[in-house]
């Protein structure tokens, strides 16, 4: 079948995913993100939301094996951010404009159910930003309580589908287990968020399809694949980075799969190429989540290294994104950004 026809046609099998996501020709590839970037267009409009970062503790009770937060990682300084901290950063965040803040940190249990519900709490009270936990897997009634509590949105990526690898790359956690909480967070009312990593050892493009089909079924609100970056004093700091191009297919063919989904132009295609972001924006993107982590904290968030904007004042980077994506004919919203699925369904 034609590149043309398959990139109009309503549903997609795993060999036309696969196709995609193989295209080596620069006309072809542009051809793809052309079509990304008008179903973009029509599913999400030309406003780019942002979600703001917080990344308030680097302990983690894991050992992911290309994480540099993982648990035997002792060359890195670990620190903890004050209730009080993590709450003012939000509202500085939100004044700013930015009206999704993302709590993120390694798993660490130190903040247990009602210290998180306590800042979920405080934030919802002092803002009027929506919130997205990202905490790795927590119990289910922890997600029970921090819904009650305020949170909006849970971002929780798959990683891999491939069952194998995410054993190899997580060794005691399982895949089934991270699918069940996913599965659980939406039924409990959470928008959630899925992706993957790609370029990790071992991926095949064929498993890179599964993580899109995979979205699709788990019915993601959004979608993010970024780069993986090797992370010095881990197992695979020796290992090659994602490749951007790949990494633009997968974001472009994922918007043409999924489409009222949000995707974002991640920070770690950012970091390993300096137009990463905008090349994403028009590759099907419409989501930017810059760290907005406060210093002296952010510099020590190291998932990997050399992260982008990592020695810029947090405060300046809204009118930093502001001016690329102008530059690019798109704007800013000043809404919280829900699902797009969630819109809808207010709509009917
Ligand atoms: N503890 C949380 C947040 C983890 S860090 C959780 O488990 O969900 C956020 C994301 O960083 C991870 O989901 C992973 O996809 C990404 N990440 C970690 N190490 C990386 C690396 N070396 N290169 C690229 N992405 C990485």
């Amino acid at each position: 079948m034609k590149l043309e026809q398959i990139l109009h046609k309503e549903e997609l099998t795993k060999e036309e995913i696969i196709f995609l996501l193989n295209l080596t020709d620069n006309n072809d590839q542009q051809k793809l993100f052309d079509r990304a970037d008008e179903i973009r267009s029509i599913y999400c409009g030309n406003e780019v939301h942002l979600r703001g970062i917080i990344e308030f503790s680097n302990y983690c009770e894991q050992n992911c094996l290309y994480c540099g937060l993982r648990k035997s990682n002792s060359k890195l300084s670990r620190y903890r951010m004050t209730p009080e901290e993590i709450i003012e950063t939000a509202r500085v965040i939100s004044n700013q404009g930015i009206y999704t803040i993302v709590l993120q940190s390694g798993e660490d249990n130190y903040y247990d159910t009602d210290l998180i519900a306590y800042i979920i709490y405080q934030i919802k009270q002092n803002t009027n930003a929506a919130i997205t936990l990202s905490l790795g897997e927590r119990s289910f009634n922890e997600y029970r309580e921090w819904k009650i509590a305020g949170a909006d949105r849970y971002l929780l990526k798959h990683e891999t589908a491939n069952h194998d690898l995410y054993s190899v790359y997580h060794k005691k956690q399982k895949l089934e287990d991270r699918l069940s909480h996913l599965s659980f967070l939406k039924t409990i009312g959470y928008q959630i968020g899925s992706g993957n990593i790609i370029g990790l050892p071992m991926q095949s493009v064929e498993d890179i399809a599964d993580d899109i089909l995979l979205c699709k079924k788990l019915d993601v609100d959004m979608a993010a694949f970024g780069p993986f970056i090797p992370s010095p004093d881990t197992t695979y700091k020796n290992k090659t980075a994602g490749d951007v191009d790949l990494t633009l297919r997968t974001m472009a063919t994922a918007r043409i799969v999924l489409k009222k989904v949000h995707i974002p132009a991640t920070t770690a295609l950012a970091t390993i190429d300096d137009e990463g972001r905008i090349k994403g924006l028009n590759a099907g993107a419409n989501i930017v989540m810059p760290d907005l982590t406060p210093s002296p904290y952010r510099k020590l968030y190291q998932i990997y290294p050399d992260k982008k904007c990592i020695n810029d004042n947090p405060l300046n980077c809204k009118g930093c994104l502001q001016l690329q994506i102008e530059a690019i004919g798109r704007k800013i919203s000043s809404s919280r950004g829900d699902s797009l699925k969630l819109v809808e369904q207010m709509k009917d």
